[in-house]
Formats: C-alpha cells, structure tokens, sequence
C-alpha cells in the first residue's frame, strides 16, 4: 500500500502550526517526514488538520444514565450523590452483554463526532448480575472493545479491579459485577483478556485498573504493583475528601501517600480527578512522572471539586482529560474548562499560563492536553503526528461559526476556547477516515439500536 498526502489549510503538528503544510501518511497508517515519489493526495481544503484527541477517562456504559441523574430523590435529601449512585448501579446491573456493545458504541461513536481518536475504557463490568463470571469472563470487556473497533477509535481497555464496598462498608449486592474474589483472580482475568482480544490488533490494548483505595485493599494495591511494576496503570485518586479521610483511617497515610507506599507511582501510572491534594502528594506525583486525568464535566456534574492543575503543572505533572461519565461528550470543552473551573476558584486569568508570551500559548497547552498527554497517559505514541507515529488526527472546518475569520496566531486557541463539536469536521484513526464531512457510516443503525435499548431499560 503506498503513501498518502493530505494537504489542510493549515497544519499543526510536532507543536507547530504551518500554513500549506502537508501531512504524509504510510500505507500502515504512520506519519512520514519525506514525501515518497506517487504518493496518493488528497485535498482538504479550508480545514485544520491536528492530531486526534485523545479521551483518557471514560466509562462508556454511563451513556445510558446522561440527564436522569439531575434530581434529589424523595427520601434522600441528605445524600445528593443518591440519584447519580443508584443510577448507575441500576444501568450496571441491568445491561446484558449485547446492551452493553449496543450502548458502548453510542457513546464511542459521539466521541469519534466530536474528534477523539482514543479512548481509554476504565472497563468494570464483568459478571452476571449475580456476580457469578460468564462462561467467557472477558465477555463484557470484549463487548466493549467490538463497540470500539467497529466505531473504528483506538482503546486501551483498562480492566478494572474491585474488592470491596469500602472500607468499613457493608457490601452491596449491586456491585457483585465488578468484584473478583481475590487478586491472583484478578490478575489471571486481565491476562485472559490480553490472550484473547488483544491479538496482533495495533488498535486495542490492556491496562490495568486498581479501581480506588476505597474499592481495592492495600494488600491487593501491594500485589499488584509486585505483578506489574511497569504496565499501564489507571486508578480512581482522591476524588472526594470521604475517600482521603477514610483511607487516612484505614492506613493512616492519604490515597497517593498509600500508592506510593505499594509501588503503584511510575511513568506509566496516571491518577485520575486527584482533587483533594496535599503539597507533598502533589510532589510525589511529579517525582514518579504520573500523569493526572482531570474530568472537568463531571467533577463539575459531580460536585467534586477542582483539580489543582495549576499547582500540578507547576510541579511538572503533566495532565490529560476525560469524559469519564459521559454527561457530555466534548473533549475540547473538557479543555476549556480545566482552565475556566480555576479562574472562577482563582478569581484571575490565563491561571494555566501565568507567563506574558504568545497568544495562543495557553490555547496550545490545553491542546496539549487533549492529546499528547492523554496518549502518554495510555502508553500509546499518538498525539504528536511526529515522524514514525500514529497518524490518528482530525480536521477543524475553518469556516464553521465558532472559529471563522479567527487569524492564524490565534487559531489554536480558537480551537481550545470556542470551537463547538460541530467544526469538527473529518477524523481518521491510523491513516483511515472513520468521520467525513462529519458523518460517521454507522450513526443510523447505533441510533436505532440504542433508543430500543433506553426505551426496554427504562420501561423495566
Ligand atoms: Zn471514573
């Protein structure tokens, strides 16, 4: 298969943006410096050709409880995380393996829409609803990664482990889905996950997924950093203060205090949300070069708090973004907002880049973001479109409203500020277009699909 040339307007790439610059795309979907002698090109007039974004914190199967979470529940006035939690514990007990693909690639195909590449599945779903694991139990996780390649997005599964309620926490029968028995279980699972789906696939691998310290035990937490002391790592970290003070009362050390106690801190470990820092855990996470994953909207959605991502870059954590529950599905706006969320807290601009400098340098750091540091996240090579990486990228639509007539030197920060999913106009994963003209081939037959599915749910 020989080469490909796109030439967009404008080209941002390996942190540069040029105009009339051509992207070069090998046949095995690489970027290329040298354009090779008849190569095929194709012409994307008026458009941003950037690398794909990169969504490092999702749980697809959320989908099916966006904007019936939004109440307090009679009888439930002191708790309202009540409506969200018991929502999600009902889509997660109710959904069969064929919902779940059904559901899945909804979700993954809004995100292809609105210009993400990759996701990275935060996967806990794994067995009947009693608890009891399919005959295959990788089932539910190969489910979710048939939604994915069929939507045509790169995944890393990340194969969560789940132990418990909590600590001190009477067990709820409607987690038994996510629970292995023990950690040598869990371990064999994610290995039988990786014989199975994996395969010669470039498009999908497997991370691991301690849940959080409030789910998974230190001596699981220890195990495991024993077994993989340099995989793909994601967990839950200090999303809420209940959770940092019910771990300072079961070991006595604070959530990143107790990771890096058991050697879970390493360049591939990413912490996601990490609201509720001290000074010295923020240290630590940029002494182990973790990466952490803000999920603006749904902290925001959550009430969760703000990530401390001026302090952490400050430090040198490098950070990434998710859409994680799915109450929205923008990874751009994620963006914006893990700057907007510190002006309102800071009561001051440009927080993320306090430095006078060019104009769309903040708008190039929350670009950052979206995607070369999610892709860090994931342990993949996108992000960058360099030399001899994934060519996994999306065109903006220059004349789209939300970023028309916007000069050059501040078309990046266009981008990060104000362009709408709707000027996302083309994406193609490892050479290969899956969105043109914003269309994607199978929207019609997921969106038939997936209302059967809301409608059978929320009937029952
Ligand atoms: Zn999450």
């Amino acid at each position: 298969v020989s080469a490909t040339v796109y030439q967009p307007e404008l080209l941002y790439a390996e942190g540069q943006l040029r105009r009339g610059a051509s992207l070069c795309v090998t046949g095995e979907g690489k970027v290329q410096t040298r354009i090779p002698t008849g190569a095929r090109v194709i012409e994307l007039p008026g458009t941003l050709l950037m690398p794909g974004l990169v969504n490092a914190h999702s749980h697809a199967f959320q989908r099916v409880i966006r904007s019936r979470t939004e109440f307090i529940a009679q009888g439930h006035q002191a708790d309202d995380f009540w409506s969200w939690r018991e929502s999600m514990y009902a889509a997660a007990s109710s959904l069969t393996p064929e919902d779940l693909f059904v559901v899945s690639r909804q979700a993954f195909l809004e995100m292809a829409r609105a210009g993400i590449t990759t996701v990275g599945e935060f996967h806990y779903l794994h067995h009947q609803s009693d608890g009891t694991p399919y005959e295959d139990p990788s089932l539910l996780a190969r489910q979710v990664l048939r939604a994915a390649r069929e939507v045509g997005l790169r995944i890393v599964l990340l194969r969560v482990a789940y132990a418990r309620a909590g600590f001190q926490v009477e067990p709820n029968p409607r987690q038994r889905r996510f629970i292995d028995p023990d950690v040598d279980s869990y371990l064999e699972r994610v290995a039988q996950l990786r014989s199975v789906a994996v395969g010669d696939d470039e498009l999908v691998s497997v991370g691991l997924a301690p849940h959080s310290v409030r789910a998974v035990p230190r001596a699981w937490l220890e195990a495991i950093g024993k077994a993989a002391p340099n995989e793909v790592m994601h967990l839950h970290v200090a999303e809420q203060s209940a959770e940092v003070e019910a771990c300072l009362a079961e070991t006595r050390l604070r959530p990143v205090e107790l990771l890096e106690a058991c050697g879970l801190l390493h360049p591939l470990t990413t912490a996601v949300h990490a609201v509720h820092l001290n000074e010295g855990e923020i240290a630590t996470l940029a002494r182990r070069q973790v990466t952490v994953c803000a999920c603006p909207s749904t902290e925001r959605n959550l009430g969760d708090g703000v990530v401390p991502a001026d302090a952490l870059s400050s430090a040198g954590v490098a950070l990434s973004l998710g859409s994680d529950s799915q109450a929205q599905i923008d990874l751009l706006d994620e963006a914006r907002q893990l700057e907007g969320h510190l002006r309102l807290v800071r009561l001051r601009r440009n927080v993320l880049d306090a430095k006078t400098g060019a104009v769309d340098n903040l708008g190039r750091r929350l670009l950052e973001c979206a995607t070369v540091n999610g892709a860090k996240s994931l342990g993949l090579t996108s992000g960058t479109l360099a030399h001899g990486t994934d060519a996994d990228f999306l065109t903006v639509n220059l004349t789209h409203p939300s970023v028309l007539g916007v000069p050059d030197e501040a078309l990046l920060s266009a981008v990060a500020f104000s362009a709408t999913s709707e000027a996302i106009q083309d994406v193609a994963v490892q050479g290969k277009f899956i969105v043109t003209r914003r269309s994607h081939a199978l929207e019609d037959e997921s969106a038939r699909a997936f209302t059967a599915v809301m409608k059978r749910l929320s009937r029952a």
